[in-house]
Formats: structure tokens, sequence, C-alpha cells
């Protein structure tokens, strides 16, 4: 997505080799146009598969993830990250490790926003190792759902996430792919 590309190049910034920071249009500050034109591309994608509802991880992933689900008509779910376990049969959780907190937090479902006929579309920023997705591949999957597709807006190509999530078989569809990530430099699959 070109326009994608252009406000990465104008306001991304490397922090080192493996981390970028897009706070002034996805992470922080909003811009609600460019995400309705991820929204749009999402859709365009993604329709046809009989998807049911669109999913997607606190917080960053909320914003392309509602104008998705708003373009193609279906609910979003947001899969909450908790410290800690829920002591209850109410929701499905599992343990993610967070590539930029490095941390793990326990990504949680409640069981009311899912069911076994469920056709799940999976809507994050960014991809580095595939954990996030992992995680809630793992949560629609315990309940006996399918993932039809993973949605990504930014790419890191050079980090596993893409080999590890089609190498399961998964969908994986990025906005923008990056090949390489360094002191002013942003570099991107063509
Ligand atoms: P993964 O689980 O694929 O290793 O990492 C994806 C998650 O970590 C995303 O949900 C995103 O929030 C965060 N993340 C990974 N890499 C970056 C990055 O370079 N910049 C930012 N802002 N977030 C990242």
């Amino acid at each position: 997505m070109e326009e994608l590309r252009d406000r990465i190049l104008k306001e991304g910034h490397a922090l080192n080799e493996a981390v970028l920071k897009v706070d002034s249009f996805l992470n922080h500050k909003v811009d609600p146009k460019l995400m309705y034109e991820i929204g749009t591309n999402f859709k365009k994608y993604f329709e046809n598969r009989g998807i049911t509802k669109v999913f997607t991880i606190e917080s960053s992933g909320i914003a392309p993830a509602v104008m998705t689900a708003m373009q193609m008509n279906l609910p979003m779910v947001i899969l909450k990250k908790q410290a800690s376990k829920v002591l209850n049969d109410d929701f499905y959780q599992t343990i993610v490790h967070s590539f930029t907190k490095g941390s793990d937090y326990q990504l949680t479902l409640s069981k009311k926003y899912i069911s076994k006929d469920d056709n799940i579309l999976i809507i994050d920023d960014f991809l580095a190792n595939g954990e996030a997705s992992l995680g809630a591949i793992r949560l629609v999957e315990e309940c006996g759902a399918k993932v039809s597709g993973i949605g990504i807006v930014i790419e890191k190509s050079f980090q596993p996430g893409r080999e590890v999530l089609e190498k399961r078989g998964y969908d994986v569809y990025s906005l923008a792919r990056i090949k390489k990530l360094g002191k002013d430099l942003i570099e991107f699959i063509k």
C-alpha cells in the first residue's frame, strides 16, 4: 500500500535495527483517514471468505481492526492483555511473549464473544516473531473456531513471523513489508 509506505518513510523512526516507531499515525496519535484506507485494503483482500468476526490485540491493533470490521460489516473483538490468570471458566487464556516489552502477558478472550462456528480474521499493527498472532490463533482454535486470515499493517520481513505462520498454513497479508531497518534506513520489499 503506497500511501502507507510513504507515511512510514516520512514519519517512521527506527529505534534500532529491529524496532520501528510509528507513533504519529498508528500507535499513539492515529490518522483515521489512513486507517480507513487500511480497512478498505484488508476488506478487498479478505472479502468472500465467509469471515464472521474481526479479532485484534489491544491496543495498537484496534484502529486498523475497527475500520476493517466496519467496511466488512462485521463485529470486532479485542483480545485483552492481562498480567495474571483469570480464575474462572468464562475466559480462554494463553501466555504470549511481548516483542516490544520483553515480558509475558495473558492474552484473554471472553467465551461470550466466540463460538465454534466462527471464521476469524486477525488484524494487528506489526508482525515480528509472530507470537501475538500465534496466541490469538490458540484462543480461536481452543474454542473449535477457524482462523481464515491474518492481516498485518507493517510486517518486518527480516524477522520470522511470516514464515512461522505460513508454515502452519495461515494466509498472511501485509500492507507494508520491511526488508531492512537501521539508522536513517527503512527499506521495503517491493
Ligand atoms: P510479534 O508477536 O509478531 O513478535 O510482535 C508483534 C507485536 O509486537 C505487535 O502486536 C506490536 O504491538 C509489537 N511490535 C513488534 N514489533 C514492533 C515494532 O517494530 N514497532 C512497534 N511499535 N510495535 C512492534
